[in-house]
């Protein structure tokens, strides 16, 4: 089953494949560390993490570059203010990007590529780019790419710039987004910045140039998927195709995609509105890791996903029905011969459409509707059964299509304990405590073993006929939202 993607570049829905013998080449523009990230944030790095999973789960063989942007004008200005050089900086970021990755789920890439890393790399790209006369240094010792050197600048944002002014300069990082200008990419040091002392004088690379070189670094001169959010085409995008093709004469990434934005209650998220969320922000409020994650995919890539808080709470339902179903499944005296066709028809359609779904431009709403009709289907079809008993080929073949499901969604396995209190002892370590929901914090008042002994001792309390007893230590219990289900195996207990 080939892959097909909206590729920015062409307008059309193409084939994205490998080329014969080789891995497929992605690369994925990753977090600027500066801050924690936020959930719009993530529904682009879930949506690489789905395509990532998919194209495994298809047999394609995968070299996937993700960068961690360490250096840029928001890291200069924030370390500059916190008094700390900017490796400090931005370490406490990086480290909790990839652990909010972890709580959501995301594999990481096979290369993590700091900027910091790769000076080397970037400063022979800007030497390639002076030498053949596409950049050049300004007076302040800064040097610029020449925008009107490059014929095909615009051709991904497909922005006409007939206005556009020839040598007109631009030296932050991120621009207006109507405006070409000849772009930094190398920033002369002020006195007293942080720089790096190289051929091309004291300074640091503009934000374009690191994408560039670290890409061609891992992934030569051309390779096969570039991806990052919607805000990324131009300039950014625009720029790396600029400085790439402009110094190696070969098509830099053949397709491009670009995941649409999240927006909260149907605005932008920004900080002075007050809604802008980051991953830690809802775990504090009692949200599940699971649902947030499931949420971010409920609407295709190519169109921007309203978040809301009710449709966070309609994720976590949908994430607890597929999980109470898979545990039905579990529930049915096994017929070991034969299978019943049509149960058996209801889980070939279900893994047909999900496969289907996903590979038609990764319509991963349709990919999840497939899986809930199957659940749905198979349901009425249990609920008719009055002896409980269901052949057990067709049970395996169910489990086979939710194994599927869940290689790419990745939501069944219950990890969102672990993930909220993580996010709490990281509450407790920042003094942010006072953001956490009161329920939750009580809830988790209890460790794991602090639990484990009460039902223990519950457990002694029974045998010895103290029934009171037992029953106070399950309240005590309850009232922190801990619930005890007793079984032939033995007392299983989980947080509400
Ligand atoms: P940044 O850390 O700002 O460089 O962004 C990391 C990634 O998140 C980039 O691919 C951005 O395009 C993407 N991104 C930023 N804001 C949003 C948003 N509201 N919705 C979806 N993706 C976003
Ligand atoms: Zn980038």
């Amino acid at each position: 089953m080939a892959l097909r993607l909206y590729n920015t570049l062409s307008g059309q829905v193409e084939e994205v494949a490998p080329r014969p013998g080789q891995p497929l080449g992605i690369y994925a523009c990753g977090p600027t560390v500066y801050d924690y990230g936020h959930i719009g944030n993530f529904r682009t790095f879930v949506h690489v993490d789905i395509l990532r999973r998919f194209l495994k789960q298809q047999g394609v063989p995968l070299r996937h570059v993700m960068n961690i942007t360490d250096v840029d004008d928001k890291i200069m200005r924030n370390a500059a203010a916190a008094g700390l050089p900017i490796g400090d900086y931005t370490a406490k970021y990086e480290k909790a990007f990839l652990e909010d990755l972890h709580a959501l789920g995301i594999e990481q890439p096979e290369f993590l590529a700091r900027a910091t890393e790769h000076i080397p790399q970037m400063v022979g790209l800007i030497e390639q780019l002076v030498e053949r006369g596409y950049a050049y240094r300004g007076e302040n010792g800064s040097y610029y790419f020449r925008i009107a050197s490059f014929p095909g600048y615009g051709k991904l944002s497909k922005k006409d710039l007939a206005g556009m002014e020839d040598g007109a300069r631009v030296d932050v990082d991120e621009y207006d987004k109507d405006s070409a200008r000849d772009f930094a990419l190398w920033k002369a040091a002020k006195p007293n910045e942080f720089h790096w002392d190289t051929s091309l004088g004291a300074g640091r690379p503009g934000w374009h140039i690191e994408c560039s070189a670290m890409a061609t670094e891992y992934l030569g001169d051309s390779f096969d998927l570039h991806i990052g959010g919607e805000d990324l085409m131009f300039p950014h995008h625009e720029n790396e195709i600029a400085q790439s093709e402009s110094a190696s004469g070969k098509t830099f990434a053949r397709h491009w995609m670009h995941v649409r934005f999240l927006l909260v209650e149907g605005k932008k998220m920004s900080k002075s509105l007050g809604n802008f969320y980051t991953l830690r922000d809802l775990l504090l409020r009692g949200y599940k890791a699971s649902a947030i994650r499931f949420l971010l995919t409920s609407v295709p890539y190519r169109n921007q996903l309203n978040f809301t808080f009710d449709g966070l709470t309609e994720s976590t339902n949908a994430v607890e029905r597929l999980r109470n179903f898979k545990l039905r499944l579990k529930r049915f005296f096994l017929i070991p011969q034969g299978l019943d066709p049509k149960l058996a028809e209801i889980a070939h359609v279900a893994s047909r459409k999900f496969t289907d779904s996903l590979s038609n431009d990764l319509n991963t709403a349709e990919a999840r509707a497939a899986i809930f009709d199957m659940v749905r289907d198979a349901n009425i079809a249990f609920d008719k059964r009055k002896d409980n008993r269901v052949h057990q080929e067709n049970i395996m073949l169910i489990q086979d299509v939710l194994e599927k499901f869940d290689a790419v969604f990745d939501v069944l396995e219950d990890r969102d304990d672990a993930v909220t209190r993580f996010a709490l002892e990281w509450a407790e370590r920042e003094h942010r405590m006072d953001q956490a929901a009161p329920e939750l914090a009580a809830r988790y008042s209890l460790s794991d073993n602090a639990i484990e002994g009460l039902i223990a001792e519950r457990d002694k309390a029974r045998k010895a006929r103290d029934f009171a007893r037992a029953d106070a230590i399950r309240n005590e219990l309850a009232a922190k939202e801990i619930l005890l289900e007793d079984s032939p195996d033995g007392v299983r207990w989980r947080r509400k």
